[in-house]
């Protein structure tokens, strides 16, 4: 296969992280052990923070509003001028999938750590992904997603789909202008409420439909390609415990999965990834029926925050990947040589209070820590990623998001014995999280029986709360 290489791919000596929090540290630890400089940007709230603290120099963006400073382009740029940074990593979130920063990088010859402006795009926008992803032979959930809006096109488009249908935005995301309509005398009211929700979130009011499956599994698949037209797949993620659309839990690999289904998965990931010429690391997120079907839902066009249980069962380091990649290098591995071992769980802590409805939470962390030794753990199989440390302040302005628990073992029974080790072992003081509410998911039976779909908080709230 032939491809156009990234004319952007260049070796660089010094890396502007344009995040904040535990990806940032996460980042500059792996291009400071490939002999990198690394450079932090920070907001007012985060003078002090502890991304700041570990890079070798740090530049002030702006006031605490992302806008003003971790979305703020001119500043990132300006940042990376002059402190010489020959690349920027966007971490997730932020200006990760950013298509004008990434082209406004291209025209100050700026490395971008991630995919062309032109594959941001091409994923952007759900109908418009769709309809090439289709014509790529990747499997879609039956629905519509063409230019036509009218309220009866839209109606007679349900019909034919059949009820439940899901009414998506097509400029969506987060699970904003999403709704579930059961029966057709719902449907005006839901086609109604959805365009008002995706007008006021993305001044769009666009709807695809797709048929809506009750009891589907979220199964994504890691991708990885090169600027020589190379592409592999590292295996699957199942991440189906969600909260409002948000993962709370994750595993690799995903429970139940065979050998074939695993290779039709990755080789369609792979063939979405290589439609769009994409370079670097992505996710294609796929729904798993209950009868082992499987639609392609999205791509994510940046390094995941759960990427860590890939790296698990993998033995690679994505984010050293990311950074080969990006500096014009051939992927260190091929399909072959890639291998699952093991089991890998990701727990995401956050500043939130379970009793209040999981309302943000701030405040001094009078105490952070984890005592692996005194509870038995193995360091190599444990992996805190976090952005703070004990005496740092948890404030209102950025994600509630504290730390990632990431842990690893032969098999899955062994790997969730690890995990609720590791949840005890932890040490978190002076700010509420949810901590009592993941240690009742990692150790409730209908988790450890792998009974999974997007709905299991939802359906055992009882349990649970
Ligand atoms: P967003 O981009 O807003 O996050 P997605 O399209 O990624 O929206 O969907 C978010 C979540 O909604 C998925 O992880 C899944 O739980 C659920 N979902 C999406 N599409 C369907 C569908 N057709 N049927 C059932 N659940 C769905």
């Amino acid at each position: 296969m032939t491809r156009t290489p990234n004319n952007n791919a260049q070796r660089f000596d010094t890396l502007l992280v344009a995040n904040r929090g535990e990806i940032a540290c996460r980042v500059m630890r792996t291009a400071r052990a490939m002999g990198l400089r690394t450079v932090a940007v920070y907001s007012d709230a985060d003078a002090n923070a502890r991304h700041v603290r570990e890079a070798d120099e740090a530049v002030r963006l702006g006031p605490a509003a992302a806008r003003e400073s971790y979305l703020n382009v001119e500043a990132v740029i300006e940042a990376a001028r002059r402190t010489g940074a020959g690349a920027i990593h966007p971490g997730y979130g932020f200006l990760s999938e950013n298509g004008p920063f990434v082209e406004a990088l291209d025209a100050a010859g700026i490395t971008f750590v991630g995919p062309p402006a032109s594959a941001i795009a091409a994923m952007g926008d759900k109908s418009a992904a769709k309809a090439r992803m289709h014509d790529a032979g990747v499997p879609l959930v039956p629905g519509y997603h063409g230019e036509g809006q009218d309220d009866a096109l839209l109606r007679d488009e349900a019909e034919r789909i059949g009820y439940p249908v899901l009414l998506k935005a097509s400029a969506g995301g987060g699970g904003k202008g999403m709704r579930v309509v059961e029966s057709s005398e719902a449907f005006q009211a839901a086609l109604d409420g959805c365009r008002r929700e995706s007008q006021a979130a993305f001044g769009d009011q666009r709807m695809l439909i797709e048929k809506y499956l009750t009891q589907p599994r979220h199964v994504e698949v890691q991708v990885f390609c090169d600027t020589h037209g190379d592409g592999v797949y590292l295996f699957e993620r199942d991440c189906s415990v969600q909260r409002r659309h948000q993962k709370v839990l994750e595993e690799a690999p995903a429970p139940g999965m065979t050998a074939e289904l695993r290779r039709q998965m990755g080789e369609a990931a792979v063939r979405a990834a290589k439609e769009i010429g994409y370079v670097g690391a992505g996710t294609v997120e796929f729904l798993l029926d209950v009868d082992g079907s499987f639609y392609f839902m999205e791509m994510n066009t940046r390094l995941q925050v759960e990427h860590p249980v890939t790296e698990m069962i993998t033995g690679q380091d994505l984010v050293e990947w990311q950074l080969r990649v990006a500096m014009g290098e051939e992927l260190p591995l091929a399909q072959d040589e890639l291998t699952i071992t093991g089991h890998s769980f990701e727990a995401r802590l956050y500043a939130e209070d379970p009793e209040q409805d999981f309302l943000p939470a701030t405040g001094t962390l009078s105490r952070f820590a984890m005592d692996l030794a005194g509870a038995g753990l193995d360091p190599k199989r444990v992996r805190l990623d976090s952005g703070v440390a004990t005496g740092d302040v948890v404030s209102m302005h950025y994600d509630p998001m504290l730390a990632k628990l990431i842990v690893h073992a032969d098999d899955r029974p062994q790997a969730l014995a690890t995990l609720n080790r590791a949840l005890a072992a932890l040490d978190v003081q002076g700010v509420v999280t949810n901590r009592a509410f993941l240690q009742r998911l990692a150790t409730h039976p209908a988790f450890r029986n792998a009974d999974l779909d997007t709905r299991f908080i939802e359906r055992n709230e009882a349990t649970l709360f």
